[in-house]
């Protein structure tokens, strides 16, 4: 099949390549190079951040109901485009087609109609007189030119999550997708110069320390909205303490799954090798870091060790597989070095996979670590990699601790069949979401995102709406 490929950059309604060197966009499948791709200079990052700056007056006075209609317009053209954009997600990122195609894009299409009704039913205080002879009422405006920063993981959902808020909202943006990702991005580009006033949003690719950095310490830009690593996110809160930039943080994650003795584990296996694994397990909600029961360890770990020796990867027949490979090299060195640092412990066993897979492209065999307890690394740093560990618990108190005891608080999941336990449970946990007898379930009408250093953005939702909007007060003087 020979595939298109959108390769300019979107500024003020307009297409133009890079100024910039290339950087290698590579297919992880193979390695095998798909296009070199020249990175936005600094005056293309100062024009973008102009257009956005002149486009704001005009957006940001629109109606809710005229951006609805443009949110409309973007979703049913990705829905008419569904195949084209599945198969260069697939491509650029090495995930399975079905699952770009019948997970991703249908969720994609969904986010953009949420937000185009979320817009036009948002709520708040009561207008009223507060003090006497004057009436108060309660706004919500756009904030100005968000930056907006992705990762690689889910290139064009985090382009929508980013995007349709903000755009919702009444702002523009200046969106940088990952310099290893960047395809689906400048496909979509190509839709919202169509659909949106010139200017709304720019689509500029390049490397974070270079397009990024310049972009987020803009004297232009009024929020920078980030989804990706802790580190990088830091970085952003140092750029934005430069001007009092506002900023939505979602970082990583690493999500703890409390697996009590009266849990179905016939389920949890099931859940577990769907939600650990999916994405080769490049997700920062990743059912990664299990603790289970002592009566029900054992039979867990066989059990998981089982199911997650059949995951299919590496086919030839792409519709046959269940994960990809990782996005990189680097990254797949990265998730073996984590494993063979376990694997030195003696309390650990590598109960399946622990090593790579397939020559040329970027695989890593799905894995099981049984045995870790709450101190070792891979209990505790996130992998982003196909690798779950599992460790043994006492009582509920230890589970809690345990689970609690992280630098995150993104995600996690308690399974158990008494429903006063899963709520008890559940109203101790330090996660932006947790889950009961199922885990990685994302709706558009419920926001994501954390606690902790997993970052404080909620994507998703209309709490993603208020993130992206600012609280303003009038007050009137009667007479
Ligand atoms: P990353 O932080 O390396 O990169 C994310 C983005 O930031 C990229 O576009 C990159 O170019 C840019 N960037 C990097 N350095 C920058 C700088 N100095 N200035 C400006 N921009 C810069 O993350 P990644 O490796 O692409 O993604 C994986 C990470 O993202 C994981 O830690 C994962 O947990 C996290 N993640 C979080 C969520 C969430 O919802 N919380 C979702 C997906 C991924």
């Amino acid at each position: 099949m020979t595939m298109q490929f959108d390769t300019g950059l979107l500024i003020d309604g307009g297409f133009e390549p890079g100024q910039e060197a290339g950087e290698k966009v590579l297919n992880p499948r193979t390695g095998g190079l798909i296009l070199d791709l020249a990175e936005a200079s600094t005056d293309q990052v100062d024009r973008a951040v102009a257009a956005a700056r002149g486009a704001f007056e005009g957006w940001s006075r629109t109606t809710p109901g005229e951006r609805s209609a443009a949110l409309l317009a973007i979703a049913d053209r990705i829905e008419a485009e569904a195949d084209g954009f599945a198969a260069l997600e697939a491509l650029n990122c090495g995930k399975p087609i079905n699952a770009a195609r019948n997970d991703e894009i249908p969720a994609i299409v969904d986010c953009f109609r949420f937000f185009a009704g979320a817009v036009r039913c948002q709520n708040g205080a009561i207008a009223g007189e507060y003090l006497a002879g004057h009436t108060s009422m309660i706004r919500r405006d756009a904030i100005g030119v968000v930056a907006s920063i992705a990762p690689w993981n889910y290139p064009l959902m985090m382009m929508a999550w980013k995007l349709a808020p903000a755009i919702g909202g009444g702002n523009t943006v200046v969106f940088k997708p990952s310099e290893q990702t960047p395809l689906t991005a400048l496909k979509l580009a190509r839709i919202l110069a169509e659909v949106l006033p010139e200017g709304v949003v720019n689509v500029l690719p390049g490397r974070g320390e270079t397009v990024g950095n310049y972009l987020i310490n803009h004297r232009g830009v009024d929020m920078i909205s980030l989804t990706g690593d802790v580190a990088t996110g830091k970085k952003m809160l140092d750029a934005a303490a430069k001007t009092v930039k506002r900023t939505h943080l979602e970082l990583g994650g690493k999500a703890p799954v409390v697996v009590f003795d009266d849990a179905d584990i016939s389920e949890v296996v099931e859940g577990l090798r769907a939600f650990g694994y999916y994405n080769a397990g490049q997700d920062c909600t990743a059912a990664c870091r299990i603790y289970a029961g002592k009566k029900v360890y054992d039979n867990l770990v066989a059990d998981l060790t089982a199911a997650v020796s059949s995951i299919q990867l590496g086919n030839e027949d792409d519709t046959t597989n269940e994960i990809g490979p990782l996005i990189s090299l680097r990254q797949r060195d990265r998730v073996a070095s984590f494993v063979e640092r376990a694997r030195e412990q003696n309390h650990i066993r590598i109960t399946t996979g622990g090593e790579v897979m397939g020559d040329g492209g970027y695989y890593y065999r799905p894995t099981v670590v049984a045995g870790a307890t709450q101190s070792d690394e891979i209990v505790r740093r996130e992998v982003f990699g196909p690798v779950v560990s599992v460790t043994p618990f006492s009582d509920v108190d230890e589970a809690v601790t345990w689970a609690n005891d992280s630098d995150y608080g993104l995600a996690s999941s308690v399974w158990t069949r008494d429903v006063g336990r899963a709520m008890g449970t559940a109203a101790r946990l330090r996660y932006g979401c947790t889950w009961v007898n199922t885990h990685f379930m994302l709706v558009n009408e419920m926001p994501h995102g954390g606690l902790k250093q997993s970052g404080y953005g909620k994507d998703m939702s209309a709490y993603a709406l208020e993130d992206y909007t600012v609280v303003r007060h009038v007050m009137v003087k009667h007479g």
